[in-house]
C-alpha cells in the first residue's frame, strides 16, 4: 500500500551498515514522504564536480565527515532551495514524479530562483517556506551526524514548520555492520566501502554520531529500534514505533 499513512518528520540514526537506506527506502514508500540522504546528497554533487561536490569528495573517500557548514548547506536546499528536482532520494520513481511536479510548482512560485546546493553561504535565519513535498513530512537519512548539526538543524530550520516528531535509532551490533559493509562492497561501487574506510567511519560515527542519542533523548524524540533480522522485521518494528508516534 502506498499513499500517506501519517505526517511524519523523522530523523533515522544509525551507524554505517545499519540499513538506514533500506529502511529510509520502505518508510518514504508507505508515508509518501520523501527521504532526504545527505550521503546521496553529497554522491550528487561530486558527481556533478559542482564546487560543493569538490570540497566533499576527499573527507567522503577518506570515510571522514564532511564539514558542517557544507551538509548545512545541501540540507537547507534540499528543505527549502530550488534544486530538489535534481535530487535523487529513496523516493520511488513514481512518488518522485509527483514530487518534481510539486517541486516545479514550487519553483516557480519563489521565482525559479535558481540557487543550487552548490550556492555559498550558509542559512543564517529560518526560511519561511519548505519545498513544497516536505510540507507533509520527510525523512533525514545520514543527517544530522554531528551536535552541530543536530543544533543548526532545530535553530535553523525546525521553526519554520519542520520540527521533528521523532528520531529513529536502528541499534545493530558492530560485527554484523561490518558484515554488511563488506557484502555491499562486494556488490556495488561506492566511494567509500573499502575495508579500512569502513572501519574508519565506524569510528566517526561512534565518536561524533553517537553523542547525538543523549542530545535526542534529553528532548524526548528518541525512539530506540532493534536493527537486527531481515528488513521486514526491521521495517515492522519501526512501524510499530511510527504508529505509537502518530497515535500520540
Ligand atoms: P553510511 O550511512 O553508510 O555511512 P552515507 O551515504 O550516509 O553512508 O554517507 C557517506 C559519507 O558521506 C560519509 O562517510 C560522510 O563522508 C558523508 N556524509 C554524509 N552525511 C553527512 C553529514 N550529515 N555530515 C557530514 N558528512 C556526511
Amino acid at each position: 500500500m502506498r499513499g500517506r499513512v501519517y505526517s511524519v518528520r523523522v530523523v533515522l540514526l544509525g551507524p554505517p551498515g545499519s540499513g538506514k537506506g533500506t529502511q529510509a527506502a520502505r518508510i518514504s514508500a508507505r508515508h509518501g514522504v520523501p527521504a532526504i540522504s545527505t550521503g546521496r546528497l553529497l554522491d550528487t554533487e561530486i558527481a556533478a564536480g559542482s564546487p560543493l561536490g569538490r570540497r566533499a569528495e576527499s573527507f567522503v573517500r577518506a570515510g571522514e565527515l564532511v564539514p558542517d557548514d557544507l551538509v548545512l548547506d545541501l540540507v537547507a536546499d534540499r528543505l527549502y532551495g530550488a534544486t530538489a528536482s535534481a535530487v535523487v532520494d529513496h523516493v520511488p520513481a513514481t512518488a518522485r514524479a509527483s514530487h518534481d511536479a510539486a517541486v516545479g510548482a514550487s519553483s516557480v512560485a519563489r521565482g525559479g530562483s535558481g540557487g543550487g546546493a552548490s550556492s555559498t553561504g550558509t542559512l543564517t535565519a529560518p526560511p519561511a517556506t519548505p519545498t513544497a513535498d516536505v510540507c507533509q513530512g520527510f525523512l533525514l537519512d545520514g543527517f544530522p551526524r554531528t551536535l552541530a548539526q543536530a543544533e543548526a538543524f532545530d535553530a535553523r530550520f525546525a521553526c519554520a514548520g519542520c520540527a521533528l516528531d521523532v528520531v529513529l535509532d536502528l541499534d545493530v551490533d558492530e560485527d554484523t555492520v561490518l558484515e554488511r559493509i563488506s557484502h555491499r562492497s562486494r556488490s556495488e561501487a561506492r566511494l567509500d566501502d573499502d575495508a579500512e574506510t569502513a572501519r574508519r567511519r565506524l569510528k566517526v560515527f561512534a565518536e561524533q554520531t553517537a553523542p547525538l542519542r543523549a542530545y535526542y533523548a534529553a528532548s524526548g524524540l528518541l525512539r530506540t529500534v532493534d536493527g537486527s533480522g531481515s528488513p521486514d522485521e526491521v521495517a515492522a518494528r519501526l512501524e510499530a514505533v511510527l504508529a505509537e508516534v502518530a497515535g500520540r
